[in-house]
């Protein structure tokens, strides 16, 4: 058991055991809910400060940070406490702070596009260290003068499919929603997945404020599964099917992640036929020029043809932005630092 992922039983439990008065108990579960560590809980005796650090705390640290001269995009990569290193990314916007969260060290899923899921899945992440990447980015960026919080909404589209990592996601969801913790809304959470079908209907009962992604990349099943091994699982008319639930049931549109991959899925008659696919659906097209990843041998497109896609669709009445190019100097595309940070240890 870890500090960080205790529920408050747990923390109780946990605390008495030391032979403490109770109201000890306030005040470590006040400190773990701002991912504080026991050495740092600067209003307990010592001797209790070094009982708690016997427990092991469940979290996560900042092992490198790089900060884009161009947008200020940072990207984080955290250190966990078994050495597995794990992305994160905190991105400015003028209505507040977006950080990237990884929901697995590496993926299991495949996709040909991208590097994070190269060597597979290395294991998947507990609530208290996505927890954790929160309380540190906070720490390492205070909040503006007059501002509660450096966070203010959360993407989780780092490294790892977070429907494969269910229970722990969704209660990450829960605790960082929650009061006590983070207060984060869950309308500024979204949530982005490959397309694991059974997985989506039961987040929309567990989850049904958050934002649902879904990474669709292409209109066919045939290019879909090329890309996208899952899509053999779950072909597109189910995962098509499963975003309208999700519409009709939250009231809420569907964002349909599409990376537009040149001479693959980039030509008008490929806007056709994905417009003709989302036709009367509560939905949103955000258009990705990919980004080409060394391994993968796929080409991108330029901006100016990723706009030309947008009008395509939105000449068909679909609506569609270009997403905004962040921290392209600082390797933020996904997997792509962590790759690298692990070829230079391991050569
Ligand atoms: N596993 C989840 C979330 C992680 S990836 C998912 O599949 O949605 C976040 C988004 O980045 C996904 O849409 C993914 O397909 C996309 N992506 C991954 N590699 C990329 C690349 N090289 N260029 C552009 N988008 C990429």
């Amino acid at each position: 058991m870890y500090w960080m992922d205790m529920t408050e039983q747990e923390i109780a439990d946990a605390v008495g055991a030391f032979g403490v008065p109770k109201f000890r108990v306030r005040q470590v579960t006040e400190w773990l809910r701002k991912g504080v560590r026991p050495a740092e809980m600067h209003n307990l005796p010592k001797d209790l400060r070094e009982q708690l650090s016997t427990i092991p705390f469940g979290g996560a640290t900042i092992y490198q940070k790089r900060v884009s001269s161009k947008d200020g995009t940072i990207k984080y990569l955290f250190e966990l406490e078994d050495g597995n290193l794990v992305e994160g990314v905190l991105m400015r916007y003028s209505y507040g702070n977006t950080v990237c969260l990884s929901t697995q060290v590496g993926c299991n899923m495949g996709c040909k596009f991208c590097a994070s899921t190269l060597e597979g899945c290395v294991r998947s992440l507990r609530p208290g260290e996505m927890l954790s990447f929160i309380a540190e980015i906070e720490r390492d960026e205070p909040p503006a003068e007059g501002k509660p919080r450096t966070v203010t909404n959360i993407v989780l589209m780092g490294s790892g499919e977070p429907l494969d990592n269910y229970d722990n996601v969704v209660t990450f969801l829960r605790r960082v929603t929650s009061e006590q913790g983070p207060n984060i809304s869950a309308r500024n959470i979204s949530l982005s997945t490959c397309g694991i079908v059974p997985k989506i209907y039961r987040l929309i009962e567990d989850a049904p404020h958050v934002t649902l992604s879904i990474s669709l990349h292409a209109h066919s099943n045939e290019v879909r599964s090329a890309l996208m091994p899952v899509n053999r699982a779950y072909p597109i008319e189910q995962v098509l099917e499963a975003a309208k639930a999700y519409a009709d049931r939250t009231g809420r549109r569907v964002v349909f992640e599409y990376a537009l991959i040149g001479g693959t899925n980039d030509a008008e008659a490929d806007a056709d036929a994905l417009a003709a696919r989302l036709k009367g659906m509560l939905c949103h097209v955000n258009l990705i020029p990919l980004n080409p990843v060394k391994e993968r041998g796929l080409n991108g497109v330029t901006r100016a043809h990723a706009q030309q896609f947008r009008e395509w669709l939105e000449k068909r009445h679909i609506s569609a932005t270009v997403r905004r190019e962040m921290g392209a100097d600082i390797e933020g595309a996904c997997g792509q630092l962590r790759r690298r940070v692990l070829n230079e240890i391991h050569g």
